[in-house]
């Protein structure tokens, strides 16, 4: 019998308000893409224990940073332990590349200084990314999740094995259905990226696809690691 449970939403943001289907949703990681998106989370995650903050600048907005974007995101990211980092990343669709990798390497540092967990968005980068992480390798943050991971068999097996990363979905399709048979069952999280998707129907069918019955308390304690940092 599959059984009515409570889950974790790995990943949001802060237009998730206006979505009520999620009554069986726990808590919420939900992150602040922009600068004036920080003090909004901010003001949201001391108003409502079961949110639980990311910030970070998101590579689609880097050009809408002020100059002291990194002194108000380490400020902010310093009032609270359980405060992480995200959401940040490459994307290759997105302008000015140099940039995107700048600010990206700065947040990430940041994140292995202050041991936060990091959010990460990459599309089409992760070679980019995985060049990074090489550089950095003993400055990496505690804990990393890629967000609705898209890319190959291979980076995938190089982000499990070799940076332990938590993978985290938003939908099932027939590419990633494969995918998901390779990552180890205590690497899996499952998020709604504010999208209106029933997150119960999302573990349901992960269940079926890794054929594992107690695929939702897997994940829920797999999403409890990450807000508890280890
Ligand atoms: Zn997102």
């Amino acid at each position: 019998m599959w059984q009515k449970r409570m889950y974790i939403d790995s990943h949001s943001h802060i237009s998730y308000v206006t979505h009520d289907i999620q009554h069986d949703v726990e808590s919420t990681i939900i992150c602040a893409c922009t600068e004036s998106e920080f003090e909004t989370l901010s003001v949201m995650a001391k108003n409502d224990s079961n949110i639980y903050p990311a910030f970070g600048v998101h590579p689609w907005y880097i050009d809408s940073v002020s100059d002291d974007w990194y002194k108000k995101q380490k400020k902010l990211l310093k009032q609270d332990v359980k405060y992480m980092v995200g959401e940040i990343g490459l994307d290759k669709y997105k302008p000015n590349m140099e940039k995107q990798i700048d600010i990206f390497k700065q947040q990430l540092k940041l994140a292995s200084e202050l041991n936060r967990p990091v959010f990460l968005h990459c599309v089409g980068a992760w070679d980019k990314i995985l060049h990074v992480f090489k550089d950095n390798k003993k400055h990496l943050p505690p804990i990393m999740v890629a967000h609705a991971f898209s890319g190959s068999e291979d980076i995938l097996k190089t982000l499990v094995e070799e940076y332990d990363m938590y993978i985290s979905f938003n939908r099932i399709n027939d590419t990633n259905e494969d995918l998901i048979k390779i990552i180890p069952l205590d690497k899996l999280l499952v998020e709604t990226d504010a999208k209106d998707l029933s997150i119960s129907n999302l573990v349901y069918k992960i269940g079926k696809i890794v054929n594992c019955d107690n695929i939702d308390s897997i994940i829920y304690a797999n999403a409890k690691r990450v807000l508890n940092g280890k």
